[in-house]
This record gives C-alpha cells, structure tokens and sequence, in this order.
C-alpha cells in the first residue's frame, strides 16, 4: 500500500476564469488585510490573465492526518 507521508509543497489550482491549471508554492500567496476588521485572506494571480483568485492556506498542510 502506498502512502503518502507528506504532501509536497506545491498546490495545484484551476483558474475558474480562463481555465488554466497551475501550480504554485505558499511563497506565491499574497495576503490581503482588512485594516476595520483585522481579518485577513490569501489569494494568488492566475499566471495566464492575471485574475485574482481566493485560497485557503490549509491547502499547505503538511502533515497526513491534520484536518
Ligand atoms: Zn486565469
């Protein structure tokens, strides 16, 4: 059986806009920072028509098993 015992550090996104599908590193995504609510979102540009799109940083977790 083969397991997986950790995830490797890029993700793989599909850009909802042009459809191009690409891999990026945590060191692509930008953060966008509320300053009334002082909440924060992660978000990277599609590297084929520039279009920002959201994400979520537990896309990175690491370790089989974190939920
Ligand atoms: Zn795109």
């Amino acid at each position: 059986m083969i397991e997986i015992i950790q995830r490797g550090p890029k993700a793989i996104k599909t850009c909802p806009k042009c459809g191009c599908k690409f891999s990026f590193e945590k060191n692509d995504v930008r953060i966008n920072r509320y300053e009334y609510t002082g909440s924060q979102t992660y978000y990277i540009s599609c590297p084929q028509c520039n279009a920002t799109l959201d994400i979520y940083l537990n896309i990175f977790k690491n370790r089989v098993g974190d939920s």
